[in-house]
């Protein structure tokens, strides 16, 4: 540990030295009352508060139109998320598809409908989580996402899951499972049990893509489900 002062914090510090500097001058035209500097002070309490809380609105304005990886120049529209920004469960998925990036939205394509079947047989509605994607912009032809996308788009979900401090994570599939829980285990073996996200509990289970293509796993799937009901005390 180094005991050097926050940058931020040492400006300020110089800035309030100058103004009490000029207060005793005796220098008329700046605002040195005893007010103004104590506002000044809590600055710095104001700025590390913010900074530990800052809203998915503030996420979306730092994304931008947003040209940090190659998928910028193939998307129609960013995928940034949606749903309750309280949400006690938020929904990892592994990218935008073809329905997804025409509409801006997660999961409104055919994968999503098995979703919406799936938060609805929970006894919830769309709007009560939050859905999103580990990347927010549709790979050509659906390819899989690759690593450097994933690691260019990445922190912003991460700022998202600590803006909505959701009790739950659900991740839909593999890449959204090896992502979260920096593994390269397969879906199979990550399935039906909670890991851990940064103290968040986290179930993986398989992608709605997945189960229709493959009904099979649904019944799997609705055990990971169950689990993840029960942990947030809901009626079954
Ligand atoms: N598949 C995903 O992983 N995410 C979506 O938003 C849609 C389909």
């Amino acid at each position: 540990m180094t005991d050097e002062k926050d940058p931020i914090l040492d400006t300020l510090d110089q800035v309030k030295a100058s103004l009490e500097f000029l207060a005793e001058s005796g220098v008329a035209g700046f605002d040195c009352s005893q007010q103004a500097l104590d506002r000044i002070e809590r600055w710095s309490e104001w700025s590390e508060s913010t900074q530990l809380s800052e809203s998915l609105e503030d996420i979306q304005i730092d994304l931008g139109d947003c040209q940090r990886c190659g998928l910028s120049k193939t998307r129609t529209h960013i995928v940034f998320g949606e749903g309750n920004p309280n949400a006690r469960l938020v929904f990892v998925g592994e990218g935008p598809g073809y329905d997804e990036d025409m509409q801006g939205r997660p999961f409104v394509g055919a994968a999503g409908q098995l979703l919406t079947k799936i938060i609805q047989a929970m006894g919830l509605e769309r709007e009560d989580v939050y859905i999103c994607n580990i990347i927010k912009c549709r790979p050509p032809k659906n390819r899989n996402p690759l690593p450097e996308e994933i690691e260019t788009c990445f922190p912003f979900l991460e700022r998202q899951i600590a803006a909505i401090q959701p009790e739950v994570i659900c991740a839909l599939g593999k890449f959204a499972a090896q992502t979260l829980l920096n593994t390269q285990a397969p879906i199979s073996r990550l399935r039906g049990r909670f890991h851990d996200y940064k103290g968040v509990p986290v179930m993986p289970t398989f992608h709605p893509a997945y189960l229709l293509r493959n009904p099979e796993g649904k019944r799997a799937t609705w055990e990971d489900i169950k689990q993840v009901m029960e942990r947030l005390g809901l009626k079954r």
